[in-house]
């Protein structure tokens, strides 16, 4: 894939204690792609993650978003910025209704001064909120309170949480950890959709879950990198089918 990237990740090495977790990784996810990050248990996918999403700062190295090093950015700036991540610890509101959730992330990104705005500003917060329940598919649950919605419905209502950011870069670790593989599949089919209209990085610790959906695959193996590639270079490294065989 050509173009520029729109985050870039330069020399990242983490440490904890004496644990080397991460190991001088660098990747580029290309703007608009759907990158996977793939590995197998340990491979450091998360801790990766976490150092992408701002969560935690790397031992060395760099994150770099839109040629901004973000080493700078305090975590609640990442959302202006255009970066999402799911999963993070503000899940879903329990006692709120599914629409509920949605509109209060809606209205978190809205800027103090629109509060005084006219009455149409905060209809256009409430059909913001419906478009996003109809993209994860939650419209029909939406008078539910979240905190009765299944496993993997909630799922879908963090992403559409996190999506009320409008970002640009949406990323994601293992969304359907725990999930049956009708969820499974469901979250599959809306990480694919959500991907034609954003860039994602999407951490996922089945690499078969990935191959059909992603334009490329980063591999993680002991905290390095193994294998970079589209998924039928992935496929054909013999490397990676090594270090992912028996799983
Ligand atoms: P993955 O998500 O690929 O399964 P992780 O990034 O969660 O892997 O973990 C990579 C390695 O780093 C594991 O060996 C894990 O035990 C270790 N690790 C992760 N977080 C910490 C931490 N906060 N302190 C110490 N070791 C950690
Ligand atoms: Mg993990």
């Amino acid at each position: 894939m050509t173009g520029d990237a729109i985050l870039r990740a330069e020399g990242i090495t983490c440490r904890f204690g004496r644990f080397t977790a991460l190991r001088d990784v660098s990747a580029s996810f290309p703007r608009g792609a759907l990158t996977a990050v793939i590995g197998p248990n340990g491979a450091g996918k998360s801790t990766f993650f976490n150092i992408l999403s701002g969560s935690i700062p790397p031992t060395e190295g760099r994150v770099v978003y839109e040629g901004r090093d973000l080493a700078r950015t305090p975590q609640h700036r990442y959302a202006r910025l255009g970066i999402a991540k799911s999963f993070q610890i503000t899940t879903v509101f329990p006692s709120l209704s599914v629409a509920e959730c949605v509109r209060v992330a809606c209205q978190a990104l809205v800027s103090r001064y629109d509060i005084w705005r006219p009455r149409a500003r905060l209809t256009a917060l409430d059909d913001e909120a419906a478009a996003l329940l109809d993209t994860v598919g939650l419209w029909d649950k939406r008078a539910r309170p979240a905190g009765l919605l299944a496993h993997g419905e909630q799922r879908a209502l963090e992403i559409a949480m996190a999506l009320a950011a409008r970002p640009r870069l949406l990323l994601l670790d293992e969304p359907t950890a725990g999930m049956s593989p009708e969820e499974t599949r469901a979250m599959m089919q809306l990480i694919l959709r959500l991907a034609r209209e954003r860039t994602v990085v999407l951490v996922e610790h089945k690499m078969k879950l990935v191959m059909g959906i992603s334009d490329r695959v980063l591999v993680l193996h002991h905290g390095e990198v193994l294998a970079e590639g589209t998924p039928a270079d992935i496929r054909g490294d013999a490397t990676v089918r090594r270090v992912y065989l028996g799983q």
